[in-house]
């Protein structure tokens, strides 16, 4: 009988304990694991269902004083008011987050959805602050540096914002866009310049780099419409039907216009020339055929789409205010009535 047992003493006994006590330590941690997500989650569930509108102010200091919710759930809360567009409330829970005991990660992730907070917020000083200390911290944040460089530039400290493309190349990260698009900008501030000076220089950085169509002949349209005209990138119509459409009657060139079959179409379309009959643009050609009937109370306006993140604008832009990102402008037309109704009859 005595061959059956391992004797306590035997090393193999040892061995076998071992792996046993292994073996449950991996199983209850695992549970143990298992468990903490699905309490996280219902806990997560809850929230989200209690809150179907978001809390009163009271219920808001009750929660950030309390410590009944996770960072996840006041993530969420913050974004939640975020989304509703009031920045004020976000940057309330992300001020009360920060006075938690947090990770470094977690203090880092807090500190930079603060600091955007403040930016949407328009409290460039703090924002700029805040981002400055991240990356006193951690230099080597891309992202950081990218909302320090936004900062400087809604600021109009240009050299400042020249000084952080620096590091970002550094970082492998792509700046030829933002050092081209801060150089035009700059130019455009830059007080020492003289008016047709500036328009000169951003004529001739158009012709060697053929970038920022849209911003360029934006400044040019507005400045010298004649210079603008003279120096047109035709290939450009569309993008720019917006700015050309806006223009006044004597500020258009009539001879470039006949010479170009879009700008035909779109002043035709205006009611300005009558020199196209027709347009492979809906929008023109629906104008087209009122105005040849003499109908003149519908006019076109215009809506922004960004190229990158596809989100519409009422107003047009040169950097995103949604993804930040440069030159993604795209105008869409849309038909509507004229403000400018002169001949309508109650007769
Ligand atoms: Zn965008």
């Amino acid at each position: 009988m005595e061959g059956l047992f391992i004797e306590y003493k035997d090393p193999l006994f040892g061995i076998i304990i071992f792996f046993a006590l292994l073996f449950t330590i991996s199983f209850f941690s695992y549970w143990w694991g298992r468990f903490k997500t699905k309490e996280d989650e219902k806990s997560l569930d809850r929230f989200i269902k209690n809150f179907h509108s978001l809390p009163t102010e009271r219920e808001l200091d009750d929660i950030l004083s309390s410590s009944t919710l996770s960072l996840k759930s006041l993530y969420l809360l913050a974004t939640s008011y975020i989304q509703k567009g009031d920045f004020e409330k976000s940057i309330e829970i992300y001020t009360a987050i920060l006075d938690k005991e947090l990770s470094t990660d977690d203090r880092k992730e807090t500190m930079f959805l603060l600091g955007q907070s403040y930016l949407k917020a328009g409290f460039l000083e703090r924002s700029k602050e805040l981002f400055l200390e991240i990356l006193s911290r951690h230099p080597r944040t891309p992202s950081a540096l990218q909302f320090l460089l936004i900062i400087y530039e809604k600021l109009r400290d240009f050299e400042k914002a020249k000084e952080v493309l620096e590091p970002l190349d550094e970082l492998d990260m792509q700046v030829a866009k933002d050092s081209m698009y801060l150089n035009i900008v700059s130019m455009q501030y830059d007080i020492n310049l003289a008016s047709d000076e500036k328009v000169q220089k951003i004529i001739t950085w158009y012709q060697n780099n053929h970038q920022l169509g849209y911003m360029i002949f934006e400044y040019l349209f507005k400045q010298a419409p004649a210079l603008a005209w003279k120096n047109l990138d035709q290939s450009l119509c569309e993008r720019i039907s917006d700015i050309l459409w806006n223009l006044e009657s004597h500020q258009l060139d009539l001879d470039i216009i006949s010479s170009n079959a879009y700008l035909r179409e779109l002043y035709s379309a205006k009611g300005l020339v009558n020199t196209a009959s027709s347009s492979s643009i809906f929008e023109l050609d629906v104008l087209i055929n009122l105005q040849s009937k003499g109908y003149q109370e519908a006019d076109l306006q215009f809506e922004y789409l960004c190229n990158e993140c596809k989100q519409v604008f009422p107003f047009s832009f040169h950097r995103c205010p949604n993804c930040l990102g440069i030159d993604t402008v795209q105008n869409e037309m849309l038909l509507t009535k004229s403000r400018f109704e002169t001949n309508l009859s109650f007769t």
